[in-house]
């Protein structure tokens, strides 16, 4: 069955939100205090082939799939965006929108620039809210990559080239915040966003409106 051909003429009801930067600029962080404090915010779980790290949940971070499963699905259309990165798929599924429109709330995908512009390639830039977050510097993020305690030194070497190749595509994004504090980031982050929910609740008054002065 042709996935795509179901899902792709879906209306997005309320607004795609993504987040992108390098690892170890404190997305992960960033992610989880924003779904816990602002409740009209579903995290698109994305699918992976890669392994699955000690403190990850399947799920919860990831779908952690093989990577004949995730080919398999990437066959099937079922992804709205897919990337490799560090050998390594990343997709972000269809049925993530079918489920934030049914539960009236805006989706979150953590995901990067390659992804990010699949999604400002496919949808109306009108439904789309986009961040970059960058590391207050490059010796910081070599020493929360390293603090995270989470890879070896090859892969921490790995994370920190693609980091910086990363980090050049800050400017295809609508808001680029620095992560000097995470609190902060997230409350500057929770402005914005409400700033759309104000918009998007005063253009819902202005079209009942509009409608009962022209059709009524
Ligand atoms: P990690 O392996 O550290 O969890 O993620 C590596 C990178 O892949 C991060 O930049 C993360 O945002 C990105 N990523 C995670 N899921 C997806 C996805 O579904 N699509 C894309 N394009 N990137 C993803």
């Amino acid at each position: 069955m042709n996935i795509k051909k179901n899902y792709m003429n879906i209306e997005i009801k309320n607004r795609l939100i993504i987040i992108s930067s390098p690892s170890g600029a404190g997305k992960t962080t960033l992610c989880k205090l924003l779904l816990k404090k602002m409740k009209n915010i579903s995290l698109s779980i994305s699918y992976t082939s890669r392994n699955k790290r000690l403190n990850e949940i399947n799920g919860k971070d990831y779908f952690f799939v093989t990577k004949e499963k995730f080919i398999n699905l990437e066959k099937k259309n079922f992804f709205i965006e897919t990337a490799k990165n560090f050998n390594n798929f990343y997709g972000s599924p269809y049925k993530n929108i079918i489920m934030s429109n049914k539960n009236h709330q805006h989706l979150l995908f953590d995901i990067d620039w390659k992804g990010a512009r699949k999604i400002r390639k496919n949808y109306s830039k009108d439904k789309i809210i986009d961040f970059f977050i960058l590391p207050p510097s490059k010796s910081e993020l070599k020493k929360r990559l390293i603090k995270r305690g989470r890879d070896n030194s090859r892969e921490i070497n790995l994370r920190l080239s693609y980091a910086m190749n990363e980090m050049k595509h800050y400017n295809e994004y609508k808001y680029v915040l620095i992560n000097e504090n995470v609190h902060q980031t997230v409350n500057d982050i929770i402005k914005i966003i409400d700033y759309y929910n104000s918009i998007d609740k005063n253009n819902k008054i202005l079209s009942k409106k509009l409608k009962r002065i022209i059709y009524s």
